[in-house]
């Protein structure tokens, strides 16, 4: 009770200093204010005494150039354990929580699932006790929003910061200084607690922005030039401004070089002065940081760290290295060889002079290295940083670090054998799997407290909370038709919820007694959001066919964003759109499928449609998802996985059965073996695929004349200049696809086999806690000790 009381206190001072009104007279925006205020100032005594403890210790530092954290408040409140008396309170006020949790902004500082695996570390390490700190931008646009207008996709600037950010506190006095051949910016920390779960410890994501060094001329001003006494402070607040800015320029490749070179110079400058100030040498700095590079975007921290330790400190340049080498480790992210990171010379040269002359010396070290390794002159140009007038991130990022990992066994294996097999050749050793995961209080505990209250009844015990393996335990209710029921009606519950939301901001009713079929990631070509569009347009000619063909009511559910230059992604939106109208609006078709396209998937969307799910869709080419963390979000809510068998699908199938998901079409080695694939011929043999395939272009859609059917279709029969028809091989698993669909129909039918089929999934998620990724890296990459 005391406890309410002093929150309540504190709501009322902060309504008072920051708004000038009374608690009452808030709106749900500022409430949400005054909330997180006021628990902010019960974390942060903790949060020094966190930062106390782990003083004098070696510790860990993630740096990336995304962070998709999405909301705090719940997150946070659950971390606290105090959710439950919060909602008690507000309810005491006649405040909705409900209300009050949708009025936060989503943090969306990411694009996708390379930044969600940032925001599920953090979470994950803090509540281990393990001290790791985020870096990276605090970026004023985050990711656009979307919103569809005639079915093709809008962007709309992501202010999240216009209503203000009570979870980070701004350290102006810890701001340093990035040096650009065009003149020097200021990096701004500001810092936002990472609360463990049971909130023993918090840790720190510290985000940059950039502003001017000097903000205002004032003798420009007053000399009238006032665009020019500005002038200074935009150039500089431009580098933190968006997200991943439009680079089809090479002024807007500029900035996102200089984005890149911003972040790594000051979280690397931001842990030399500390070090510095406590040791007074930098050479013991291995010992007392590891410091984990999120794919190649801060790999400029190699040559930068150098510059730092030979040209500032005075090190020697062998020294140096050996500091770097055992300071870094590197994981990478992808097997799409277009997406291997590479800056041009020119960039380097023209903005950061001094790094690229670094970088040179890095490579010519390399070469002598590899000589004295016994590698052939003839095979020197394989493994150069320098080449063809590029610079190559990755192969910097492996020289430079004592650990590449790929995320999942598949992808390592494919580097190993494959992509980086000559790498690997020369350093076996620094070579290792981190398979991906995500956190269980996230994604289970906060999205799905009912399936949560329900597990920790049967377990007995919450311990699975930050010990994911118990859900094992589960196994033995597999064949209890009431512990079954008891999971129907929850899943139903969640369908109901999600439905509600869906009409409330698409406008769409939905029927929760049909299958929810769910495929939510961002677009891309790879991922086939075109398989499953295809599928589904075959399906609705054969139900206009027979309307007596025997389905269950189905529910198609995407939600997606194309990058904004991503003109084939687009179209994809605009087709899966068009495919909706057409079924939508269908009466013959009323009551058996639909298709919804949610907007603006974002983490918490994701957190209403995970839970919700009776369909897990995971239907990459083979080899191409590097491991993928949606597909356990859904096994962690009990959905089975209809799949290729690629990244982490693969580890899912090893955990939970075979016989408990639907795994289909071509393998990494089939697609291997593949010869004289011809697309054309292909898919004239393929019952019905000609017709769905060629509805792009027959008139049954109209793309607005934008040209985006048409280039789809070129793609898929004729190829382009940089890629084979039918690159990802939607043709060819077409046929796979469908037979696994009708596996699912009916599988589903058996509604008690379907439920434990979902059980075995929950049962076996243990794996996918990142609570378990974070430890090996904690134990075998970073070698640090939790408090
Ligand atoms: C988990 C997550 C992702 C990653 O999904 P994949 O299916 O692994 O690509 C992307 N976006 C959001 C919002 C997520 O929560």
């Amino acid at each position: 009770m005391k406890n309410k009381e002093v929150l309540l206190e504190r709501m009322e001072r902060y309504a008072l200093t920051t708004f000038g009104k009374r608690v009452d007279d808030l709106n749900n925006n500022e409430k949400y204010v005054v909330l997180a205020k006021a628990l902010m100032e019960e974390i942060v005594p903790q949060w020094l005494k966190s930062q106390e403890k782990f003083a004098g210790k070696k510790q860990a530092y993630y740096l990336s150039a995304e962070f998709l954290m999405g909301r705090a408040l719940t997150n946070n409140l659950i971390n606290m354990q105090r959710k439950k008396e919060v909602e008690e309170l507000l309810a005491e006020l006649g405040v909705d929580y409900n209300q009050i949790e949708d009025a936060e902004e989503d943090a969306a500082l990411g694009n996708g699932g390379l930044g969600r695996l940032a925001a599920c570390f953090l979470d994950s390490a803090a509540t281990l006790d393990y001290p790791l700190h985020g870096y990276g931008i605090r970026y004023q646009y985050g990711i656009f929003k979307q919103k569809f207008i005639d079915g093709f996709q809008v962007e709309e600037g992501d202010n999240w910061l216009e209503y203000g950010e009570p979870w980070s506190i701004r350290k102006g006095l810890e701001s340093v200084i990035v040096s650009f051949a065009d003149g020097d910016v200021k990096a701004v920390p500001y810092d936002t607690p990472v609360i463990g779960y049971g909130q023993k410890t918090i840790n720190t994501l510290r985000l940059w922005q950039a502003e001017a060094v000097k903000e205002f001329d004032f003798q420009a001003f007053n000399e009238q030039e006032y665009d020019l006494a500005v002038k200074a402070k935009n150039d500089a607040e431009n580098i933190s401004k968006v997200l991943y800015p439009n680079d089809s320029t090479d002024e807007g490749k500029l900035l996102r070089l200089k984005q890149q070179y911003f972040f790594v110079s000051a979280s690397l400058q931001d842990l030399v002065r500390k070090h510095k100030a406590k040791y007074n040498t930098l050479e013991n700095f291995h010992k007392l940081h590891a410091i984990q590079l999120n794919d190649t975007h801060p790999a400029v921290a190699i040559p930068e760290m150098m510059r730092i330790l030979t040209k500032v400190e005075g090190l020697e340049w062998s020294k140096a290295w050996e500091i770097v080498v055992n300071t870094f480790a590197y994981t990478n992210h992808t097997l799409l060889a277009e997406a291997l990171e590479q800056w041009s010379i020119k960039l380097y040269k023209k903005l950061l002079p001094e790094i690229y002359t670094i970088i040179e010396k890095i490579d010519g070290q390399l070469k002598k290295e590899l000589l004295a390794k016994g590698v052939e002159a003839k095979e020197l140009d394989k493994y150069a940083i320098i080449h063809n007038g590029n610079i190559k991130m990755a192969w910097l990022s492996i020289y430079g670090t004592k650990s590449t990992n790929g995320v999942a066994q598949l992808h390592t294996n494919l580097l190993i054998n494959q992509e980086l097999n000559h790498w690997y050749k020369i350093y076996p050793e620094r070579f290792n799997n981190k398979t991906n995961g995500i956190t269980q209080r996230r994604w289970l505990l906060q999205s799905n407290p009912e399936l949560s209250n329900f597990i920790t009844e049967l377990l007995g015990s919450d311990a699975w909370i930050t010990n994911l393996t118990e859900l094992k335990k589960l196994e033995k209710f597999a064949d209890d038709q009431s512990v079954l029921q008891r999971f129907m009606e929850i899943k139903k519950m969640k369908k109901e919820q999600l439905a509600a939301y869906i009409k409330r901001v698409e406008g769409i009713d939905i029927d929760t007694n049909s299958i929810f079929d769910i495929q939510i990631k961002r677009l891309h070509e790879y991922k086939r959001q075109l398989l499953k569009a295809f599928y589904i347009l075959d399906l609705y000619y054969r139900l206009k066919e027979n309307p007596d063909l025997d389905i269950i009511p189905r529910t198609f559910i995407f939600g997606a964003k194309a990058a904004p230059g991503y003109f084939r992604a687009k179209g994809i939106i605009k087709f899966i759109n068009e495919i909706a109208k057409l079924v939508n609006n269908d009466k013959e078709i009323s009551g058996k499928i639909k298709v919804v396209f949610v907007q603006n998937y974002r983490v918490s969307y994701a957190e209403k449609l995970f839970p919700a799910a009776d369909v897990s869709e995971q239907i990459s080419t083979a080899g191409k998802e590097a491991s993928g963390t949606g597909n356990m979000k859904f096994m962690l809510n009990g959905a089975p996985t209809i799949g290729t068998y690629d990244g982490a699908n693969v580890e899912i199938v090893e955990e939970a059965g075979e016989e408990n998901n639907f795994i289909f079409g071509l393998r990494v080695e089939d697609i291997a073996a593949l010869k004289d694939y011809n697309p054309k011929e292909e898919y004239k043999k393929i019952k019905g695929l000609q017709r769905v395939v060629d509805s792009l272009v027959d008139g049954t859609f109209d793309d607005g004349k934008t040209g985006m059917f048409k280039e789809l279709h070129d793609a898929l029969l004729i190829g382009a200049s940089w890629h084979k028809p039918d690159h990802y091989y939607v043709i060819k698993d077409f046929e796979s696809y469908r037979e696994a669909q009708q596996r699912v129909n009916d599988a589903y039918k058996d509604r008690l086999g379907w439920a434990r089929k979902c059980w075995i999934n929950l049962a076996n998620s243990g794996k996918f806690s990142s609570d378990r990724t974070i430890d090996q890296y904690a134990k075998e990459i970073w070698e640090i000790e939790k408090a």
